[in-house]
């Protein structure tokens, strides 16, 4: 036959050879080196223990599919750790602890407790602004969704650190485990994660496990107008010197005391202070019947 058409006719077995060729290329250059037996980079190794913990704790409910569906939104390595170890340290996960989905909010918003929720942020803001004239209390009523938490979380600096943190020492953790993760390095792995100490806690909840997600929450900011005189930031001792100083803390305190003694359907609990995680401005609420 003409040469052109021996091309055509051979195009099939030579399209097939081009796809194994460009498939053994990937398995090269991503992170199956180790497969290629190629020593892998400290780094490479981190990643290949991360990937496969998350498959092991999935395989094993140990992880919920939720918890590893954001954890794949999670670009940045020493954030997307520092998640996994938060979902490790939780442990199982109820229904009621994950973000809300619209639906779920729309259905809360019909119940007599959304009411009374509202009533009682309401009671709190009225009464501050009685007891401070020319300032108001800004609160947000709407659930912080799965995809906000995301989204504060990849961007949240004090993540970002601790999260660093934590690559570098499970970098020193791992270094004479085995290149290939066997069962037992991995479990090792696991229990580092869970109890090392990293400093700090991220001034944002992991991902979907936030009190914001359920309306279980709420952060008041101190408005003079439209200006605010003491938000929500955890940089450079904003805390002490825009709450705390300002006498803020105190305050909204003493009007969240005096408020709950009035509710009957729940109380509000705060503010945030856990170890060296300090939020003069966020307070939890607790239904009694929700
Ligand atoms: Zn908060």
């Amino acid at each position: 036959m003409p040469p052109s058409q021996e091309i055509i006719a051979a195009r099939p077995r030579l399209m097939s050879l081009l796809e194994k060729a460009w498939d053994n290329l990937k398995k090269k250059s991503g992170s199956s080196k180790l497969e290629g037996r190629m020593m892998a980079t400290a780094e490479e190794k981190l990643t290949l223990y991360i990937d496969k913990l998350i498959d092991k704790l999935v395989g094993n409910r140990k992880l919920d599919l939720r918890a590893r569906g954001a954890l794949q939104r999670i670009v940045f390595e020493p954030s997307k750790l520092l998640a996994l170890r938060g979902y490790i340290r939780h442990g199982e996960i109820k229904d009621e602890e994950w973000a809300w989905t619209e639906q779920q909010s729309d259905d809360f918003k019909k119940r007599r407790e959304y009411k009374a929720l509202m009533e009682a942020v309401k009671q709190v803001q009225n009464q501050f602004a009685t007891a401070n004239p020319e300032y108001t209390l800004r609160t947000n009523t709407k659930y912080r969704s799965l995809d906000t938490q995301i989204n504060l979380w990849n961007k949240n600096d004090t993540v970002k650190n601790l999260g660093g943190v934590l690559i570098k020492k499970s970098l020193e953790e791992i270094a004479d485990y085995p290149e290939i993760p066997t069962d037992e390095s991995l479990t090792k792995f696991r229990k580092f994660l869970k109890t090392q100490d990293i400093g700090g806690s991220p001034s944002n909840a992991t991902p979907g496990l936030s009190d914001h997600g359920h309306l279980d929450a709420f952060d008041f900011a101190v408005m003079k107008g439209s200006v605010i005189v003491a938000g929500t930031s955890t940089k450079n001792n904003y805390q002490r010197e825009n709450w705390d100083k300002p006498g803020w803390t105190e305050k909204l305190k003493n009007i969240i005391e005096t408020v709950n003694k009035n509710l009957k359907d729940g109380r509000f609990e705060g503010p945030l202070h856990v170890g060296r995680l300090y939020e003069p401005w966020h307070y939890t609420y607790i239904s009694m019947t929700k």
